[in-house]
C-alpha cells in the first residue's frame, strides 16, 4: 500500500494553507478536492474575458498577521495589496434613514471621523477602539511568532471578552444605536449576530479590517496561483473529483489506512479535514463519533448566505477600489436573521486590467434566506427554469436600482453579467451555502483540532473564525498541533518574521 504522510481534504484557502506548511516541513503531502478544480471560495469565474471573484473580495492584516502567514507560506511576493485605506473608502449606508457613513482605514482615523459623526460619544468611541486592539494584543496565537515558539497554554490563554457577547458590552458603553451598528459592522464579515458573538471573537476579525482594509490584485486568483507553484516546489499531491470513501484499521481511535471515492487505498499518518463539520461527519465512520459530538455538529446553525451580481461598469474612467455596505436598518442581529426580511448589501467597485485595458467591475452581495430557493432546490436543471431566470432577474434589477440610488453616477451605467442565488451557493459552498460556514457563537464549541480519531484533525473557516485570515490560521494552528514547536520552515532568504 502507498503511503502519504498527511491527507489534507478541502482545497479552499485553508487546505491550501495546511498543505503548504506540511509540504514546507518536508512531508510526503496529498490534497484531495471534491469539486473539479483547486481553490473553494478563492474561486473566480470568468464572463467574456472578465474575472469576478466569488468569495473573496478584501482582507485585513497585510503589514501585521496576514503578510506574516504568507512570509512563512514563501508566497508573500505573489501576492500583492491593493490598499483601500487612502481616505474614506469604507462606507456605512443605513437605508432607514438614508445616512451615508464614510469610514477611513487605521484606528486614529477611523476615531476622528466617528468623532465627528457622534460628538457626544467620544468616550464610547476610544473604549471600543481600545477594546478591539487590547483583545487583539492579548491573542497570542494571531501572533505567527508566538504561534511558532510558544508553549500551548500560553499561546490559549482564555479571556473574560470570550464570555461577553458582542451586544451586551455595545449595550454597556453607549445608547446610541448608529454607532452601535458601525461598531458591529463587521459582523457582516463573519455573519454571526452581535447577540450570540463573543466580543473577542468580533474585535479579532474585526481588528485587521479597521486597521487596513485592503483588496488583493487578480483576488482570490493570486492565492490559488501562488499554491500551485509551492505545490510544485513541495511535491505536494493535488487530486481534483476526489474525497475520502472510508476510513480503516482503527486501533486505539487511530486509523492507518483510507480508501478514497476513486478505490485507492493509502496508509496515512495523519488526515487534515479543511471542509464543513457536517462534512467531516460524512466521512468519519459513525460509531467513531460520540453521539455528544455528533449532536453538537447537527444543531450548529449556519452563517448568512447571499444572492450576488456581478456586474461591468459602462465608465470611461478607472472606477477606485470601494467598500459600501448598505443596511436597511440600524440593527445588525435582526439583518443576520435568516427568516427577517431586513437585509444588508455589500456592494464593492473595483478595476481588473484585461490585456491592457481596464475594466471597472461591481459586484454586489446581499443577504438572503436560504428559503428563498426552495421553489427549485430539488429541480433538474433549474438553471432552464424561466420562473427560476425571472426571479434571478427581477432581484439583480431591484439590487442595481438601490445602488443607482446611492451612487447616482452609476445611473444606467451597471450592465448585469451574472447572478448567483442562495441555490449557486449550495453548489459551490457544500453542504448549505452559507457564506461563513457555521455561526461562531459565544459558549459553543466548533470542531477544531484534534477529532475523535487522534490521527484526524479538522480546520478551516469553521474552526476558527471565518474569512481569509480565519481559515488560514486555523491551518497555522492546526499545523502547530501537528509538527510542534518551531513548525515554520522559512525559506533560507526570508529569515526574519518582520
Ligand atoms: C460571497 C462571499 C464573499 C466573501 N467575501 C470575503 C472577503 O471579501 N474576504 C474574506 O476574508 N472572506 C470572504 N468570504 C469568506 C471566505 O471566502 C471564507 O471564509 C474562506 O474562503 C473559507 O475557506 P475554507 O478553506 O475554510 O473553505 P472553502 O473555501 O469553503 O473550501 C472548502 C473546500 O473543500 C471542498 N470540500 C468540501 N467537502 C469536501 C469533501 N468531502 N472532500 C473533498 N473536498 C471537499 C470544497 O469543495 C471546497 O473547495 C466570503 C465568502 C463568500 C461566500
Amino acid at each position: 500500500m502507498n503511503h502519504y504522510d498527511d491527507i489534507v481534504v478541502g482545497s479552499g484557502i485553508s487546505g491550501m494553507t495546511m498543505s503548504m506548511l506540511l509540504g514546507r516541513a518536508g512531508r510526503k503531502v496529498l490534497l484531495l478536492e471534491k469539486q473539479h478544480c483547486v481553490g473553494g471560495s478563492m474561486r473566480r469565474f470568468v464572463r467574456n474575458g472578465i474575472p469576478f471573484d466569488t468569495g473573496f473580495h478584501f482582507t485585513g492584516g497585510f503589514g501585521e498577521l496576514l503578510s506574516d502567514m504568507l512570509k512563512a507560506l514563501g508566497i508573500e511576493s505573489s501576492i500583492e495589496p491593493l490598499p483601500l485605506d487612502t481616505s474614506d473608502k469604507n462606507h456605512i449606508y443605513l437605508a432607514d434613514s438614508a445616512e451615508m457613513f464614510d469610514l477611513p482605514s487605521g484606528f486614529d482615523a477611523i476615531r476622528q471621523a466617528l468623532y465627528k459623526y457622534f460628538p457626544a460619544e467620544k468616550n464610547a468611541i476610544n473604549q471600543y477602539f481600545d477594546m478591539e486592539i487590547s483583545i487583539r494584543n492579548r491573542t497570542s496565537f494571531m501572533d505567527i511568532d508566538k504561534l511558532n515558539t510558544l508553549d500551548l497554554p500560553e499561546l490559549f490563554e482564555d479571556i473574560d471578552e470570550n464570555y461577553l457577547s458582542l451586544k451586551e458590552y455595545l449595550d454597556s458603553i453607549t445608547a446610541c444605536d448608529k454607532l452601535k451598528t458601525i461598531l458591529a459592522g463587521f459582523a457582516l464579515c463573519y455573519g454571526s449576530p452581535p447577540k450570540i458573538t463573543s466580543l473577542a471573537n468580533h474585535c479579532r476579525a474585526s481588528y485587521g479590517l479597521h486597521r487596513n482594509l485592503t483588496k488583493v490584485k487578480n483576488g482570490g486568483q493570486a492565492f490559488v496561483d501562488a499554491f500551485k507553484k509551492e505545490a510544485r516546489n513541495h511535491n505536494i499531491e493535488i487530486r481534483t473529483g476526489t474525497t475520502i470513501k472510508s476510513v480503516e484499521n482503527i486501533v486505539r481511535q487511530k486509523a492507518s489506512s483510507v480508501t478514497l471515492s476513486d478505490n485507492s487505498c493509502y496508509s496515512i499518518d495523519n488526515c487534515i479535514m479543511c471542509i464543513h463539520p457536517k462534512e467531516i461527519l460524512n466521512i468519519l465512520p459513525a460509531r467513531k463519533v460520540p453521539q455528544q459530538t455528533r449532536e453538537t455538529v447537527l444543531n450548529y446553525q449556519e452563517s448568512i448566505t447571499f444572492f450576488s451580481i456581478f456586474t461591468e461598469l459602462k465608465i470611461d474612467y478607472p472606477v477606485k477600489p470601494n467598500l459600501i455596505s448598505m443596511l436597511s436598518c440600524a440593527d445588525i442581529d435582526t439583518i443576520i436573521d435568516n427568516k427577517s426580511p431586513a437585509s444588508a448589501m455589500a456592494v464593492l467597485t473595483g478595476t481588473e486590467e484585461i490585456n491592457g485595458s481596464s475594466h471597472s467591475l461591481l459586484c454586489a452581495f446581499e443577504t438572503e434566506a436560504p428559503s428563498s430557493g426552495d421553489r427549485w432546490r430539488n429541480t433538474l436543471h433549474r438553471s432552464k427554469d424561466k420562473s427560476y431566470q425571472q426571479y434571478k432577474l427581477k432581484k439583480a434589477e431591484d439590487m442595481i436600482r438601490r445602488i443607482e440610488h446611492i451612487l447616482p453616477e452609476f445611473k444606467g451605467k451597471i450592465k448585469l453579467t451574472n447572478t448567483s442565488s442562495v441555490l449557486t451557493f449550495e453548489d459551490y459552498i457544500p453542504p448549505y451555502g452559507s457564506a461563513y460556514g457555521i455561526m461562531h457563537k459565544m459558549n459553543e464549541t466548533p470542531l477544531f483540532g484534534r477529532l475523535p480519531i487522534r490521527n484526524f484533525y479538522a480546520a478551516g473557516q469553521n474552526a476558527v473564525l471565518p474569512g481569509l485570515l480565519g481559515a488560514m490560521l486555523s491551518s497555522f494552528i492546526t499545523a502547530r498541533f501537528i509538527l510542534g514547536k518551531n513548525f515554520i520552515v522559512y525559506s533560507k532568504l526570508k529569515t526574519n518574521l518582520r
